[in-house]
């Protein structure tokens, strides 16, 4: 079964996030659990969680992918700045807890010259932090391009941060476009892409994908996503992206720059290499 869906607008709530996602062909889908560029939040509708809930297990829909604000550096440099950003994580977090078995994903954070190590402690010191022992949600590292002082480049940080916080309730979401701008050749070498991330973190660990393309070339620590088949990636990359044995059953969310008429198209056109 392919779960495949894109990144929505939570204005409507999730209710109306399922509906939205089921008019677009979709299965799943992402959204920002806060304002994706502050600290805002909307208040916790929790009849509104339940009643998705039920909608989810009924609809047989794939887990969803929420997704932090990107603001949220939990390695900001100074001290009083990290404090009230994991505070906004423990919050997400336990907003999170209403759509229990869900996954909540974030971007790492940048150590912004404080040095990967430093950074990588202070991440790892947030989400244990964060994270109560029994959270009903897994949280996802987000594989990132590399670019600037961004944390979560190469897999090898990402298994110190797991490593770090020790718990079973957290993986990855190996972003394509990410990995590719990062050096993991996954348009040449798919398989090989894969063994390393096994090697380095075990696939265990992998729970979603982020399905873009780039704009920018093979390495290039850019950051700008394109639209599936139209950039560097191209569309046989995601034939076998959709079809590799060892990614099936993960939610596959889209991030490519779209409007929701064309999302509907890359859903379609996604489903068919599936079947092809
Ligand atoms: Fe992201
Ligand atoms: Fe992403
Ligand atoms: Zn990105």
């Amino acid at each position: 079964m392919l779960f495949i869906g894109c990144h929505l607008s939570a204005s409507k709530g999730n209710v109306g996030m399922i509906q939205t996602a089921e008019e677009l062909g979709a299965n799943t889908f992402a959204f920002f659990t806060r304002n994706p560029r502050g600290s805002q939040a909307k208040p916790l509708d929790i009849a509104d969680c339940e009643k998705a809930m039920e909608l989810l297990r009924q609809k047989n829909f794939g887990k969803l992918v929420a997704h932090g604000a990107y603001t949220m550096n939990l390695c900001t440099a100074r001290e009083k700045d990290r404090l009230f950003t994991r505070e906004l994580l423990k919050d997400d977090l336990s907003r999170m807890a209403y759509l229990p078995g869900n996954f909540y994903n974030f971007h790492p954070g940048s150590h912004v010259g404080q040095g990967v190590e430093t950074g990588i402690s202070q991440i790892v010191e947030a989400l244990r932090y964060a994270m109560e022992p029994d959270h009903p949600v897994t949280v996802l590292l987000e594989t990132m391009a590399g670019k600037g002082s961004e944390i979560g480049g190469r897999f090898e940080e990402l298994k110190v941060i797991i490593d770090g916080v020790g718990s079973e309730r957290i993986g990855v979401c190996m972003d394509t476009c990410h990995v590719y701008d990062a050096g993991y050749d996954i348009v040449n070498d798919l398989d090989g892409v894969l063994e390393e991330f096994d090697r380095v973190i075990g696939l265990d660990r992998l729970c979603a994908l982020h399905l873009n393309d780039s704009k920018n070339p093979f390495s290039s620590h850019k950051d700008r996503h394109e639209c599936i088949g139209k950039g560097a990636l191209g569309e046989e990359t995601f034939r076998n992206i959709v079809n590799h044995p060892l990614l099936k059953g993960k939610p596959m969310i889209l991030e490519t720059p779209n409007e929701l008429p064309d999302y509907a198209k890359e859903i379609a056109l996604l489903r068919q290499m599936e079947n092809d």
